[in-house]
């Protein structure tokens, strides 16, 4: 059911968030109020630096201009309904309503003296189906827009800011649903974030993770986003993809090798090829041979993840002794494979474990946020 909510009327129209309309139309708008380049600096600096909630605080704006931007824009935040800290204080999970009550997203914080890592969500569920997600088993609720998926950093920023910390170092879209499936808004977003006034992120610093949405990826290199890219391959055989990412049966291992090849061809950058690992179906000897097969000549990565369990799926974790003995075995054949850590577990911060504020709501574990 639909919760009511109160959206931002002005003049009987809802006015678009500022965080929301593409760095494109923004500059046009500007121009049409007869406003500067050096303006729009300014503007988005009070928003994305100095993380104002009004356009009234914009002190060094003429009062005309406040009441124009105000006149057209909303200047809105996510409604934040949980942060849950980690154990280690090393993670923090949050948790934002959307204002058209359509449901939760959650975000992830992960921080150490070198860098602050923002695991970002870019859908409200999803619709690929992968067996072994919690989130692929809400769904797809609905796309976020631009300013959902700015709204997360900008929530996380100003938590990061309370606590006397620099901001958000790196972004990996590796949160609930699949940022190629929303590519327009994906896109849009990726612009702020590299945008020096904004979230001022190089390419190298920004990550996007995919279950392998082909002709998106080809859309990247076409229009030259030039992000770090991380394929879930997740297994060595096309059979057994089929079974676990039900995308497979449209873009098949061999034209996500095809299309990686092309990508470090056209970015320099070597793809990442994360690797759920799990229990008796691709933790095998011989998988990691299948594997090596299918990689070879290409130059990437592998980022091996144990499965976190989740409640209603049969898959298992693998013992810590059998992820150490396949990523060793990668190692043998001079494959680059790493094994992801799992911070934030204690606060299901963990991959593929995100929805389960939606789907728990009701639970233990939601009261007691
Ligand atoms: N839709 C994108 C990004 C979100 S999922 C994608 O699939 O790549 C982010 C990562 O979490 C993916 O690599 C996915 O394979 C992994 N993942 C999903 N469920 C998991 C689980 N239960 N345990 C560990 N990793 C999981
Ligand atoms: Fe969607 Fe990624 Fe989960 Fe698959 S693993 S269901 S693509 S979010």
């Amino acid at each position: 059911m639909q919760k009511n909510v109160s959206p931002r009327v002005h003049a009987g129209h809802h006015l678009p968030e500022i965080t929301g309309i593409s760095l494109d139309v923004l500059e046009r708008k500007l121009r049409e109020f007869g406003q500067s380049a050096y303006r729009m600096r300014q503007i988005m600096n009070w928003i994305y630096h100095k993380h104002v909630h009004a356009f009234d605080d914009m002190s060094n704006l003429s009062k005309n201009l406040r009441t124009t931007l105000s006149g057209n824009f909303a200047l809105g935040r996510l409604e934040q309904v949980a942060c849950v800290k980690a154990e280690k204080g090393d993670a923090a999970k949050f948790g934002f309503e959307l204002r058209d009550g359509a449901g939760i997203i959650e975000s992830v914080l992960l921080y150490d003296d070198r860098r602050r890592t923002a695991c970002i969500s870019s859908q409200l569920g999803c619709n690929l189906g992968c067996v072994f997600c919690e989130t692929g088993r809400l769904g797809l609720l609905r796309n976020l827009t631009q300013g959902e998926i700015l709204g997360q950093l900008l929530a996380m920023n100003e938590y990061l800011e309370k606590r006397g910390d620099k901001s958000i170092t790196n972004v990996v879209f590796m949160g609930m649903g699949e940022a190629l499936a929303n590519f327009r808004h994906f896109r849009n977003a990726v612009d702020y974030l590299m945008h020096p006034d904004a979230f001022n992120l190089g390419g190298r610093r920004i990550t996007v993770s995919t279950a392998g949405v082909v002709p998106s990826i080809e859309r990247l290199m076409r229009e030259k986003l030039n992000v770090n890219l991380a394929i879930s391959l997740n297994t060595y055989s096309n059979e057994l993809r089929d079974r676990l990412m039900p995308i497979n049966k449209k873009y098949p291992i061999e034209q996500l090798i095809e299309v990686s090849h092309r990508y470090f061809e056209h970015t320099g950058r070597r793809v990442t090829f994360e690797y759920v690992l799990i229990k008796g179906e691709n933790d095998s000897d011989a998988a990691a041979a299948a594997l090596k097969k299918h990689l070879a000549g290409l130059t990437c990565k592998v980022n091996v993840i144990p499965l976190n369990n989740c409640d209603y799926s049969s898959e298992k974790t693998p013992a810590k002794a059998d992820v150490v003995r396949f990523v060793k075995k990668l190692h043998s054949f001079d494959i680059g494979a790493t094994i992801r850590t799992t911070r934030g577990n204690d606060i299901f911060g963990a991959c593929g474990q995100l929805g389960h504020l939606l789907l728990h709501k009701k639970s233990a574990a939601y009261q007691n946020i």
